[in-house]
């Protein structure tokens, strides 16, 4: 399956060795064979079993404070995702719209397979037990609210900020959390940046560094 035209306001960022960093967005889709080693949380949802204890922490300190967050979403197969995205393509397609019209619709409502942070497995939709809805008003809620405050503290960062839709390629999304590790989450909380200005920013920082080591070998 081919779309004409992606969207060009996505950086592309490949060359990451670091499996929490790993970037996935409409231009760094996974293979079709990605897939991490999973583990399952209580509700049978499944995570990247590398991260899943920080998830759990998190979640039950949370729990701790009195609050009640639930869990809605987390790893999806890029196979599961193709399914969900081929049915999607099909509506569109009984609507009358053309095969490359339809793909363009479906990308609206589910995300190109492989370029779901959900196919990657570290990344977890958390609500309130009290208004289970994604939608912007989950940011008023308890439990996100914690969340927001305390997730870098776990290693995970609000993966779609309010306002970075131009860079992300996706709306503000107050409950989806990503895993990137302790200190990349602390950096990127407290700068406000998204994943895709963070890796950028060391990215040029470790290019400038390897120059200036270049220039004084050259001295
Ligand atoms: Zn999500």
């Amino acid at each position: 399956m081919k779309i004409s035209e992606p969207p060009k306001f996505i950086p592309s960022i490949n060359n990451n060795e670091d499996w929490m960093l790993t970037l996935v967005n409409y231009n760094n889709p996974l293979p079709d064979t990605y897939k991490p080693v999973l583990k399952s949380l209580s509700n049978g949802l499944q995570f990247d079993a590398r991260a899943i204890d920080q998830l759990i922490l998190m979640l039950s300190d949370a729990r701790a404070q009195g609050l009640s967050p639930v869990v809605c979403s987390a790893y999806r197969s890029v196979e599961y995702q193709q399914k969900l995205f081929n049915n999607q393509v099909k509506k569109q397609m009984a609507k009358g719209l053309d095969r490359q019209q339809a793909e363009l619709e479906a990308q609206k409502v589910v995300a190109y397979p492989g370029t779901s942070e959900h196919n990657l497995g570290l990344a977890a939709d958390i609500v309130s037990l009290s208004y289970q809805h994604l939608d912007q008003a989950q940011a008023n809620t308890a439990e996100v609210k914690w969340l927001t405050r305390h997730c870098s503290e776990y290693g995970f960062i609000l993966r779609y900020p309010e306002g970075k839709r131009n860079i992300t390629g996706v709306i503000y999304e107050p409950w989806h959390f990503r895993y990137v590790g302790i200190d990349a989450a602390k950096e990127i909380m407290e700068s406000g940046q998204c994943l895709e200005e963070y890796l950028e920013f060391k990215e040029s920082a470790l290019a400038k560094t390897s120059s200036t080591t270049a220039a004084k070998v050259i001295r």
